[in-house]
């Protein structure tokens, strides 16, 4: 059908956005739409960029652009942020009203969702009164066949006097008629059609008899299953069941997979230093780099990997199901009632993640103070980086070989994600009557219809979008860190190790949070990459100039019980895995995401003191009770 697909280039939409055409004849298409209406999936359908493509209201908040040819014809598509309206009620709304009104393109195409036609409209009249230019996208007509409604696009097309194509975008149907209706309009041919006087006319009179529904029971099928994973009694028991269920699954699957990858990469050692000695690289170096950064990089894979590919795709396949707008749907009222957006909901699943994607999420929040608080509150949510730590630490100390030891290591941990939940509410509050006094602002949350997930799809962005990404920014910390870490431990001074000389300057504020100087030595060396908290504080205990092979958590928790660990300093190891400061990335994003250097310190400063005033406070307890 002669269409080839290649990508221009993508970045924010701001309003200096070059366009960028490869031919002058180049057609610019303007993709718009509410959010969630498949606009991103339209977008790679048509240009065969792989853009992420949430499933949460307002996801698409940065802008792409892609090139398309068909036909001989070039398209170059340019995303514009998902919007309700051109009412620029918020800065998404504002972006696309703006770029809608610079007339950079010659065409624009409204995408709906066959299923919320109604809805809808409002945003196809406000940019039919600001372009005559536009291409009605009837999105997901595939769901809708499947739930017995049928679309009169061509009624629609003589009421609102511009061409009205059907997709079913998701498996690539209707996109060679969206091409031509776009250049027939970008032409001006299309004024063969009567244009339709929609001034003065509600959207719920333009879809009159456009949509039948043959099966009067899907929006209550829906609303069934809304009472269910929403409803007063049901809402929250539901969502804290999945979520034990998640992790359930991600610490049973991540434990085999785990152990192979380590005794694979440990029986690859002794090869790659034959190899560099073959070479002729001298024996300081070598250990460097294979005792260093080799065994560093090989434990933060074989660590992260397991869990990540299974958390994931689990996760992935929740919010392709619709089932993540519903969370914040259930944790609304707390939010309210700390003055908080409801959003935050959303964001903070995103911070489950990676709290640097949670803080960029935070864009979703129209409300400047309520997106400080979602932002500033982030890093309670621990994130990927940081629960391999928390597995590794449950499963040393507080699970035996039993069966069943997986159940509990997962209450255990669902546990300490309410714990952080917890401390997301008080913190809510507590910066909303201080630093970002304000009432809570209104706002809608749109509740996406439950659909299946694609599992193929699930599987591909999660393992390639996310987890590789998280993985290679880990590998990318985690090899300069190899290094440094073996400098550290070979370095002298006075007869010490500068790594064992640095963490017994750290020893008696550590000591104070039931810690020890190692340990915060560790999370101190963490700053860049939360991962290699548990590598450092092997090496260092070890303190024999290298990370030890240990590929079994039992020779692991005996090294650590030799170090003087007790189960109190487990749990104040877990205290503080979930409250301390942001990692790097985390930190520069929030610096680029608020602008400011003052929220950026404090979003740093309150989790980094409540941190340590929790830890003091377990510790002092312990002692006041002489717990061992
Ligand atoms: P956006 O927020 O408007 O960019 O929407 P997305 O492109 O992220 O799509 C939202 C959800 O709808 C995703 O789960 C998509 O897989 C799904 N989706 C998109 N287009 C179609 C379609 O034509 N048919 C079906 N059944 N699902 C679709």
């Amino acid at each position: 059908m002669g269409l080839s697909k290649s990508s221009v280039g993508m970045g924010a939409l701001d309003m200096g956005l070059g366009i960028h055409k490869k031919r002058n004849s180049d057609i610019v298409a303007a993709l718009a739409g509410n959010p969630n209406v498949g606009k991103s999936t339209v977008f790679n359908a048509m240009t065969g960029m792989r853009q992420h493509t949430g499933n949460w209201a307002g996801k698409t908040v940065a802008s792409a652009q892609g090139y398309a040819c068909y036909k001989g014809q070039g398209y170059v598509l340019v995303d514009i942020p998902g919007c309700y309206s051109l009412d620029a009620h918020s800065a998404e709304e504002e972006v696309a009203r703006d770029f809608l009104c610079s007339g950079e393109f010659d065409v624009a195409v409204v995408v709906c969702d066959a299923l919320c036609l109604e809805r809808n409209m409002r945003l196809v009249l406000q940019v039919l009164g600001q372009t005559g230019k536009v291409v009605v996208c009837v999105n997901m007509m595939d769901e809708a066949r499947k739930k017995h409604v049928s679309v009169d696009l061509k009624k629609l097309e003589n009421r609102l006097g511009v061409p009205v194509v059907g997709t079913s975008a998701r498996s690539n149907v209707g996109m060679e008629e969206l091409y031509r209706a776009i250049k027939e309009m970008a032409a001006n041919r299309a004024e063969a059609l009567e244009r339709g006087k929609t001034e003065g006319i509600t959207p719920g009179e333009i879809c009159r008899g456009v949509i039948e529904s043959g099966d009067k029971g899907y929006h209550a099928k829906d609303r069934r299953k809304d009472k269910f994973f929403t409803g007063r009694i049901t809402g929250i028991p539901v969502m804290l069941l999945l979520l034990f269920l998640v992790f359930w699954l991600t610490i049973v699957g991540a434990n085999y997979p785990s152990e192979a990858l380590h005794s694979f990469f440990a029986s690859w050692e002794g090869k790659l230093m034959d190899g560099l000695c073959f070479l002729g690289i001298p024996k300081m170096w070598r250990e460097m780099l294979v005792y260093g950064m080799y065994r560093v990089l090989t434990w933060v894979v074989s660590v992260m990997l397991p869990p990540m590919a299974i958390f994931f795709p689990l996760f992935t396949i929740l919010e392709d199901s619709g089932y993540l707008p519903r969370v914040a749907f259930n944790l609304d009222k707390c939010f309210k009632k700390c003055n908080a957006c409801g959003k935050q909901g959303i964001t903070m699943c995103i911070g489950a993640g990676c709290n640097a994607a949670g803080v960029v999420g935070c864009r979703i929040i129209d409300s400047p103070r309520e997106r400080l608080i979602a932002i500033i509150t982030n890093s309670f949510m621990p994130c990927n980086g940081r629960f391999p730590t928390l597995i590794a630490v449950i499963t040393m100390f507080f699970v035996g070989e039993a069966a069943g030891a997986s159940i509990g290591a997962a209450f255990i941990l669902t546990g300490i994600i309410l714990l952080g939940v917890g401390l997301t509410f008080l913190v809510s509050w507590f910066l909303s009557v201080t630093f970002l006094k304000g009432v809570p602002s209104s706002f809608a949350l749109e509740m996406p219809p439950y659909r299946r997930p694609q599992i193929g799809r699930v599987i591909i962005r999660s393992v390639l979008d996310r987890a590789m990404f998280v993985l290679g920014r880990a590998a990318l910390t985690a090899a300069p860190a190899g290094i440094l870490l073996w400098i550290l431990a070979n370095g002298r001074v006075n007869d010490m190790t500068i790594l064992s000389y640095l963490s017994g300057l750290l020893d008696i504020p550590a000591k104070a949070m039931g810690l020890d100087g190692v340990i915060l030595l560790a999370f101190l060396l963490g700053l860049p990459a939360n991962e290699i908290v548990v590598p450092i504080m092997i090496m260092a205990y070890l303190s024999q100039g290298s990370l030890a092979e240990i590929s079994e958590m039992s020779i692991l928790k005996q090294l650590l019980v030799e170090n003087g660990w007790t189960w109190a300093t487990a749990v104040s190891v877990m205290l503080f895995t979930l409250v301390h400061w942001p990692c790097a990335t985390t930190c520069l994003t929030i610096r680029k995401e608020t602008g400011s250097l003052k929220w950026t310190f404090l979003s740093f400063m309150i989790p980094t003191i409540l941190g340590c005033a929790i830890c003091v406070l377990f510790h002092g307890i312990t002692m006041l009770f002489a717990i061992p």
